[in-house]
């Protein structure tokens, strides 16, 4: 730009050089000119950095349509990579399933012996119903107040664009990293992960990144502290099913299926009650108690008409969804299953409980699936002050109620962080009009610019580390 108006200083003088009066004029008259060129053209070309770029390039992201069960993944990949040229990251997909690609991005650190850090995300988003929405889930849409509506602005492309954008910062500001900072985007996360990041975390392309920390997805928080998460419950998927002898509907017996499972599901409830009451009483949070929920009821004997009402069935089935916590009991929770929810001692025909799923609460090493948030996990120290350092707050470390793709690293004994930086946020992730404030997210970026930068500078090699790698 420079240059070109130098140019046009140049040829202009050479013209009016006959009168020294006039030149002086004509150059002033054209160095004002120059100005108001300089003016236009930083008005109509902004800049990288410029927060409506920066936006612009989130609104990119959430325009393409990642919903189960059809995402695009390619299309976001190719979206990605664009990104990780425009600020030369290193990338490589992998496509450990068919058509399910996962996008590896690297930067890499000057010291490769020392463990990595994975700034992890996923590009798939639920489905939403498209007329209950304001706006269409994947229109973007920036409202006057600055909110941005998309499927996904939450749960988690925010996320996914927040690294990229705080690694743009770093990088425009010549930091180089001492350990390699990778970035991954995983698909299937909203349908179990199995075909992503659980597939990733066991692959050798993993292992070969040397990951010392996790860094995933928390939620929004309606208060003004960051939610932050250690650890998260782990689902227990129990079917229990009572058998008994038929009999006429007219007719009082003991032992049916139906009085037997009936009873098992009010004493489900008033564990249920118990576990509530403390959540309602604030002694625990809803992340640190059993949840038990029941997911179905199967019983009655059909007719073309509905159900036959002569009759007492023989069978009788109730599926429950328990969600328990690493830090409870796991073994009283069985005891308490097998001797007081489906005892096979109250009824002989009571069968024994079975789970259709039950994740193990404990990591490949016996330990508690948790991630410690004191002064035993380095990580945690430098997130809290890197947090604090970018005037944002944390709230308590808390258990993520649901499950996210951190447990695949937790179970192999990684510390895992769920944190999505959005305070002043009501929660609606796979929820209707799913959105974030576009200041929101600018502050989140310069969240992880500082979190980023204290974990990549980090030098000392952790203890844990150091105990992983002797195991
Ligand atoms: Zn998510």
């Amino acid at each position: 730009m420079c240059r070109y108006n130098l140019k046009l200083i140049k040829s202009t003088h050479f013209r009016v050089s006959s009168s020294t009066e006039i030149k002086k004029m004509e150059i002033n008259h054209l160095l004002y000119l120059c100005f108001l060129l300089v003016l236009i053209l930083t008005k109509t070309t902004p800049s990288d950095e410029d927060p409506s770029v920066i936006i612009s390039r989130f609104q990119q992201y959430l325009q393409i349509n990642t919903s189960q069960p059809t995402p695009d993944y390619h299309k976001a990949v190719e979206f990605l990579i664009s990104q990780a040229k425009s600020i030369s990251l290193d990338h490589q997909t992998i496509e450990l399933v068919d058509n399910k690609p996962l996008l590896l991005l690297k930067w890499p650190g000057s010291d490769p012996k020392l463990p990595s850090i994975l700034l992890y995300s996923h590009t798939d988003v639920v489905p939403s119903e498209q007329d209950k929405w304001t706006y269409h889930p994947f229109a973007a849409h920036l409202d006057s107040t600055g909110n941005i509506y998309a499927r996904g602005s939450q749960d988690m492309k925010c996320v996914g664009m927040q690294y990229l954008e705080a690694i743009r910062k770093l990088k425009a500001t010549g930091f180089q990293p001492l350990r390699s900072v990778y970035l991954s985007f995983a698909p299937d996360e909203e349908i179990g992960g199995h075909d992503g990041a659980e597939k990733f975390a066991d692959s050798d392309v993993f292992k070969s990144l040397n990951v010392g920390i996790v860094l995933d997805e928390g939620l929004a928080s309606p208060t003004e502290n960051y939610r932050v998460f250690y650890a998260e419950r782990c689902p227990w998927w129990l079917v229990i099913k009572a058998k008994g002898a038929p009999g006429h509907g007219a007719k009082l017996y003991d032992n049916s299926a139906m009085e037997n499972l009936l009873k098992s599901i009010e004493i489900v409830r008033k564990f249920r009650a118990s576990q509530f009451d403390m959540v309602k009483a604030g002694l625990k949070a809803e992340g640190e108690v059993i949840s038990v929920n029941m997911a179905f009821l199967k019983a009655g004997t059909p007719s073309p008409t509905g159900f036959v009402m002569n009759l007492q069935p023989s069978e009788a089935e109730a599926g429950f969804d328990i969600r328990v916590p690493p830090t409870a009991n796991a073994e009283a929770l069985e005891r308490r299953i097998a001797e007081e929810w489906a005892p096979a001692s109250r009824n002989m025909t009571f069968e024994l409980g079975q789970f259709k799923q039950k994740a193990s609460i404990h990591d490949k090493f016996g330990r508690p699936v948790l991630t410690a948030t004191d002064s035993s996990n380095p990580w945690w120290s430098l997130l809290e002050d890197a947090v604090k350092s970018a005037n944002g707050k944390l709230g308590k470390p808390e258990i993520f109620p649901a499950s996210t793709d951190s447990r695949y690293f937790r179970e192999r004994g990684l510390p895992a962080i769920g944190f999505s930086p959005m305070a002043n946020t009501p929660i609606l992730l796979h929820d209707h009009n799913e959105f974030l404030n576009q200041a929101e997210y600018l502050k989140g970026i310069d969240m992880y610019e500082s979190i980023i930068k204290a974990f990549a500078s980090y030098a000392q090699h952790p203890k844990d580390e150091v105990a992983r790698d002797e195991l």
